[in-house]
């Protein structure tokens, strides 16, 4: 299994997204792509890429000042999209949904398996979801070749919806719908909802502001005219972002959705009513929901040529039931740590036949993922479950790690005193010098009110510890799935379990002290709280990046195997987002380049470098 990573001078060649003749009195951005950008993708005569993606192994140098390509790609040329062209504005989401799914279990040696997960589905709660991490729970009916993965399960907990599920009981499969135009290819849950759906959407533009960017940049030009892109991911109003996104930038799209209860049916239908073949409802059956893949993917008259997947269902899907159609497709883009498992199987295995990007592993969407989103997403759990005030309380925080480091900046800022354990002296270090207190976990056990995993190990806070915690502690979970904390050993008959809230739980001691257990031990946020569009916004615009990049390379520059994101892009990603906060990036003065040995317009690091 190899991660490849495009090699620095083969990603100098990547088709280029390219910010063209913008002075900055310029308000609205361009994107020039299909004619200078993707001029310079066409493969050099000869045929092949010579500087085709290497494995990360063999990496050469990056290029030297020079040797980067004719387009600018970094804004530090100067080419931003200037803030007042996307002013940010202040959303009150209610209905955001958490990202990605469940997963598949990766043994060490890297054999992706799912585990069981009980024979008929029930409909769930948003309190008794999985978390989206990780976790095989489901067998599922047999009867289609593999059940699907847990992202496909798993659910989301507060997002709220205008939709009642309750209101109508019907089917979508069973409804005869047409949008305003007169289409009937669709499958939502209702159609007249869309217009609640569209201002949902329009509240998720104002934190994508890259994907705006990239739409408004296009102007004329279409880097994605002629894709075919059959998508399979939740279906919120951040996808719809996406999807119309793809579509502004010439793609046509057909989408099902990645799981049976994330979708937004407002959205669904606000996207059906504005030409998307979308079919995809909240709680589907399993049935439905390969239905409903199907329905993309199986059309008379049309063939994706691109996949963006979120899972890798729809990936499998179409190698299960139609693998002929991989003679066209393009490339496979996949978002979640499940799928790309899948991918690097079938690549070891030998039977991945297209290229494919990783979109999970890009430095600019970890970042995000780990650090940023839990250092907002923290506050807002413990928040929203016990309405507590942090100032002045004690908390302990296992794991100093991107997640770690996220949950104790936003409480220190909250005034709270924080301690950290860890087991790596380098973390531990910079825990140190960070302000925070090193403790063993046993030291400050009897004295703390919160408690927070994020080590993505496993016992890191054994029953011996919930023993020991004093009357109202609050204990949770920030990292891998529901294994940090031992709530199995919580589930003893001298215990008493008090369900107090929807995820909320009190666990009680025969003398009365209690403890208070949130969301049963499993990740805090993706079960109480929302992840910002904004951090979606990153992931969207790799998704979208990615797209453009597969579609628009030449012959030969990819093969039959999963590549990361060339850095490039990742920066250029970055860079997008930046106006955002008006802010302006200093641009390498040709001395500077030279003595650095970096082409101007990036990339900026080489691919070993740690953010
Ligand atoms: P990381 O590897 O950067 O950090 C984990 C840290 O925990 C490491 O520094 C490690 O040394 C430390 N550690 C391991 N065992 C320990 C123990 N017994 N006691 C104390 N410290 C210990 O990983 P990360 O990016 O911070 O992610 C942590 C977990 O959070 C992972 O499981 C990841 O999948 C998950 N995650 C959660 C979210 C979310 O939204 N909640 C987002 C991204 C990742």
């Amino acid at each position: 299994m190899s991660v490849q990573v495009v090699s620095a001078a083969a990603a100098a060649k990547v088709p280029e997204v390219e910010l063209k003749d913008l002075s900055p009195s310029e308000a609205e951005p361009q994107l020039g792509l299909s004619t200078a950008a993707v001029g310079a993708m066409s493969p050099p005569a000869g045929g092949g890429d010579p500087e085709a993606p290497a494995p990360a192994a063999e990496r050469p140098p990056a290029p030297g000042p020079g040797s980067g390509p004719a387009a600018a790609l970094s804004p530090a040329a100067g080419k931003v999209p200037q803030a007042s062209a996307m002013k940010r504005s202040d959303p009150h989401h209610q209905h955001q949904r958490h990202r990605d799914g469940g997963e598949a279990l990766v043994s060490p040696d890297g054999t992706v398996t799912e585990a069981p997960r009980t024979v008929k589905k029930q409909i769930q709660f948003a309190d008794q979801k999985q978390e989206f991490n990780k976790r095989p729970t489901k067998i599922g009916r047999r009867s289609l070749s593999r059940s699907i993965s847990q992202s496909s399960t798993d659910s989301y907990s507060s997002a709220a919806s205008y939709t009642d599920s309750s209101d109508d009981e019907t089917s979508p499969r069973d409804k005869q719908q047409k949008n305003s135009k007169g289409s009937s290819d669709f499958c939502v849950k209702n159609i007249k909802q869309a217009e609640f759906g569209r201002r949902e959407i329009e509240i998720a533009e104002q934190e994508m502001p890259a994907l705006m960017a990239l739409r408004k940049r296009a102007q004329g030009e279409k880097p994605l005219a002629g894709a075919k892109i059959v998508g399979c991911t939740h279906i919120t109003a951040q996808t719809a972002v996406l999807m119309e996104t793809l579509g502004a930038l010439g793609a046509q799209c057909r989408w099902a959705a990645c799981n049976i209860y994330s979708t937004l049916n407002e959205v669904a239908a606000a996207l059906a009513e504005s030409g998307f073949p979308v079919f995809a409802w909240k709680g589907e059956s399993e049935d439905d929901f390969w239905w409903c893949i199907d329905r993309c993917v199986n059309v008379e008259g049309w063939q994706p040529n691109m996949i963006l997947d979120d899972g890798g269902d729809l990936t499998h899907w179409i190698y299960k039931k139609y693998p002929n159609m991989f003679k066209k497709i393009k490339g496979i883009v996949e978002e979640s740590v499940t799928g790309v498992h899948r991918l690097y199987q079938l690549s070891k295995a030998g039977k991945l036949c297209v290229p494919a990007m990783n979109v999970n592993d890009s430095v600019t969407k970890q970042k995000f993922d780990n650090l940023y989103c839990c250092r907002e997403s923290i506050l807002d759990g413990l928040k929203r479950t016990t309405d507590m005030m942090f100032g002045g309380k004690q908390v302990v925080v296992c794991g100093y790690g991107e997640v770690g480091k996220g949950c104790c900046a936003a409480l220190k800022a909250m005034g709270s005193i924080v301690y950290v354990t860890e087991i790596d002296p380098i973390c531990a270090l910079q825990a140190c010098m960070d302000g925070f207190r090193l403790v063993k976990l046993n030291e400050v056990i009897r004295q703390v009110d919160i408690v927070i995993t994020c080590t993505g190990n496993k016992n890191v806070v054994t029953r011996e510890h919930l023993d020991r915690m004093k009357n109202s502690c609050i204990v949770c979970n920030m990292g891998h799935s529901n294994t940090e904390i031992d709530v199995a050993s919580l589930r003893t008959p001298e215990l008493t379990w008090e369900r107090v809230r929807s995820q909320v739980d009190h666990v009680i001691w025969p003398d009365g002290k209690r403890i208070v257990l949130l969301a049963e031990g499993r990740l805090l946020n993706l079960s109480c709280s929302t992840v910002p569009t904004f951090v979606l916004s990153i992931t969207a615009t790799t998704q979208a990046l990615a797209l453009i990049e597969l579609y628009n390379a030449p012959e030969g520059r990819y093969k039959q195997d999963v590549y990361l994101l060339p850095k490039k892009m990742d920066e250029y990603v970055a860079s997008l987002h930046l106006p955002t906060f008006d802010a302006h990036l200093t641009e390498l003065t040709d001395e500077q380049a030279k003595y650095l040995g970096l082409n101007k317009n990036g990339p900026f690091k080489p691919n070993y470098y740690r953010y």
